[in-house]
C-alpha cells in the first residue's frame, strides 16, 4: 500500500522537525521520518545535553572562586552518574515535546529508516511513501579513524552515555567539540591530554581566539600536543595507549575519544535511486534555495556540509517552508554572518570574517581594533582568566566585518551584537552606542 502526502521530511532532527512544522503550519500534509529519538543530533547528542555538561562544569569554576567572594564552601565530590540520569530524564521529556509539537500540527510521525524508490517515493521498512516534494535532513554522525584499535575509542555520542567520569582522558580533533569536552573533564576534575594534527586548536576560527584559548587551556592543565597523526590504539594492563605515525606514544589513559569531524548521514539513503547528487564525502550539495539537482528534492542542514549548527538548519528549514507553502517567493537563508559559540572554557563568541579571511577579501582596507583584560570577576581572586576581543572593520566606512571574543560572558554576548552586524553597522555605530557598565561587553564600544 502506498500513502501520499505533500511532503516526506526524512530526518527528526532540528532542521526536519523545523521545515515539517513550519509547512504543516501553512496547511501542507506532511510526514516526518526518523529512525532514532525525535530532536536529532541537537538533543540527544549535542547541543542539549553538551550544554548541561558545561553548566556543570561552569558550576566547578565557581566553587574553586567562592573562596575569592567569602564563602567557605567544601566541595565533597561530584557525582557524574546522578548528572547524567538527571540529563537523561531532561532529554526525555524533551523528545516528549517533540512528538506533541508534530501532533498539534497533524504532522506524520513515520518511524524508521527511509531509503529512496524514486524521486517521490520513499521506503521505511518495507512500506512505501509517496509526495510532491521530500526533504533530506538526515544530518550526520562522528566520525572514527580507519586505523587499528580506533573502536576502543568512543566518540561525542559515547561521551553522553559515559556512567561515570573517566580520570585519565586522551581527546583526538582540533574542533569545538574537542574544546569543549576537554573543558568539562578538566573542570570536573580529570587529567586531559588533547592531540590535534596541525599546530593547534580551532584553526578555522580566527587566530586571535585559538592562541587564546590554547593559553587557558595550558593555564587550566590541559595538556596540548601537535603534529599528531594516530596510528593506532590498543589496550595494556594499565589504560589504553595511543601510538602516533612519528612514534610517539600517548597515554595510558582510561578514555580516548575521537573528535575528528563528521560524516553526512547518506550510506543507507539510496539517494541514487531518485538521481539526487552527493560530493566525494558523501554530503547533498544544495543551491541557496536548499534545492539538489533533482527538481522536487532538498536538502538541508549537516547533511548539506555547511555551517553546521543547530540554527542554521533550523532557520534553512523554515525559509524553505516559507517559500514553498507560505507564498513568500525568493525567500532563502544567507549563510555568511552566522554567529556562533563556542562553550569551552572561557567561552567564545564569534561572527564574522576572521582578520585573515577580510585581509584576503579588502586588502589593506582593513583595520583591526581589539582590547585584551582580566574580566572583574577575577579581580579579587589570584586565579586570573584573559578576556580578549577583537572587532574588524573593512572600507573608508569601517563595516564591522568580524566581531571575535575570547572570555566570561561571550556566550551571551554576541546575539545582539550579530543584529547590529546584519543591519551593517559601523565602528562609529559602535562608537556611538552607550556602555552598560561594569560588564566585559562595554569593551566592544569603547575601544580605540
Ligand atoms: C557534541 C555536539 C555538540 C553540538 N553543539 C552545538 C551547539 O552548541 N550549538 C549548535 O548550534 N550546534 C551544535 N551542534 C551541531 C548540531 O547538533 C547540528 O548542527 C544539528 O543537530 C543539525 O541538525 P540537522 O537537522 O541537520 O541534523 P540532525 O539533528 O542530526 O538530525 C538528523 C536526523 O535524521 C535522522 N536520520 C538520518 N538518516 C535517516 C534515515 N535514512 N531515515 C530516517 N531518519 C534518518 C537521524 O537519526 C537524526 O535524528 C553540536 C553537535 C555535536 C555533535
Amino acid at each position: 500500500m502506498t500513502n501520499r502526502y505533500d511532503l516526506l521530511v526524512i530526518g527528526g532532527g532540528s532542521g526536519g522537525l523545523a521545515h515539517a512544522q513550519r509547512a504543516a503550519e501553512y496547511g501542507a500534509n506532511a510526514a516526518v521520518i526518523e529512525y532514532g529519538p525525535l530532536g536529532g543530533t541537537c538533543v540527544n547528542v549535542g547541543c542539549v545535553p553538551k550544554k548541561v555538561m558545561w553548566y556543570a562544569a561552569q558550576h566547578a569554576h565557581q566553587f574553586h572562586h567562592a573562596p575569592d567572594y567569602g564563602f567557605d564552601v567544601e566541595v565533597k565530590g561530584h557525582d557524574w552518574n546522578a548528572l547524567k540520569v538527571r540529563r537523561d530524564a531532561y532529554i526525555e521529556r524533551l523528545n516528549g515535546i517533540y512528538k506533541n509539537n508534530l501532533d498539534k500540527r497533524g504532522v506524520t510521525y513515520i518511524a524508521g529508516a527511509a531509503s529512496f524508490v524514486d524521486a517521490h517515493t520513499v521506503s521505511v521498512e518495507g512500506k512505501e511513501y509517496e509526495a510532491d516534494r521530500i526533504v533530506i535532513a538526515t544530518g550526520g554522525r562522528p566520525m572514527v579513524p580507519k586505523i587499528p584499535g580506533a573502536e576502543l575509542g568512543i566518540t561525542s555520542d559515547g561521551f553522553f552515555e559515559l556512567e561515570e567520569r573517566p580520570q585519565r582522558v586522551l581527546i583526538a580533533g582540533s574542533g569545538y567539540v574537542s574544546v569543549e569536552l576537554a573543558g568539562v573533564f578538566n573542570a570536573l576534575g580529570s587529567d586531559v591530554q588533547l592531540v590535534v594534527r596541525k599546530d593547534g586548536v580551532l584553526r578555522s576560527f580566527d587566530s586571535m581566539l585559538s592562541t587564546q584559548l590554547m593559553e587557558a587551556m595550558d593555564k587550566n592543565g590541559i595538556e596540548l600536543d601537535t603534529k599528531v597523526i594516530p596510528a593506532s590504539v590498543e589496550q595494556t594492563d594499565d589504560g589504553l595507549v595511543m601510538r602516533a605515525e612519528d612514534g610517539r606514544v600517548f597515554g595510558p589513559v582510561d578514555c580516548v575519544i575521537w573528535a575528528i569531524g563528521r560524516s553526512p548521514n547518506t550510506e543507507s539513503l539510496a539517494a541514487a535511486n531518485a538521481g539526487v547528487r552527493q560530493d566525494k564525502y558523501g554530503f547533498i550539495p544544495t543551491d541557496e534555495l536548499q534545492q539538489t539537482n533533482v527538481e522536487n528534492i532538498y536538502a538541508l542542514g549537516d547533511v548539506t556540509g555547511r555551517a553546521a549548527l543547530t540554527p542554521v538548519a533550523i532557520a534553512a528549514g523554515r525559509r524553505l517552508a516559507d517559500r514553498l507553502y507560505g507564498g513568500m517567493e525568493g525567500r532563502h537563508l544567507e549563510y555568511d554572518l552566522i554567529p556562533t559559540v563556542i562553550f569551552s572554557h572561557p567561552t567564545i563568541g564569534t561572527i564574522g570574517l576572521t582578520e585573515d579571511e577580510a585581509r584576503a577579501e579588502y586588502g589593506d582596507d582593513v583595520k583591526v581594533y581589539s582590547s585584551g583584560f582580566i574580566g572583574m570577576y577575577y579581580a579579587l581572586g589570584s586565579d586570573k582568566q584573559r578576556s580578549v576581543m577583537k572587532l574588524i572593520t573593512a572600507g573608508a566606512d569601517e563595516r564591522v566585518v568580524g566581531c571575535h571574543v575570547i572570555g566570561e560572558g561571550a556566550d551571551e554576548m554576541m546575539q545582539g551584537f550579530a543584529v547590529a552586524m546584519r543591519m551593517g553597522a559601523t565602528k562609529k555605530d559602535f562608537d556611538d552606542t552607550v556602555a552598560i557598565h561594569p560588564t566585559s561587553a562595554e569593551e566592544l564600544v569603547t575601544m580605540r
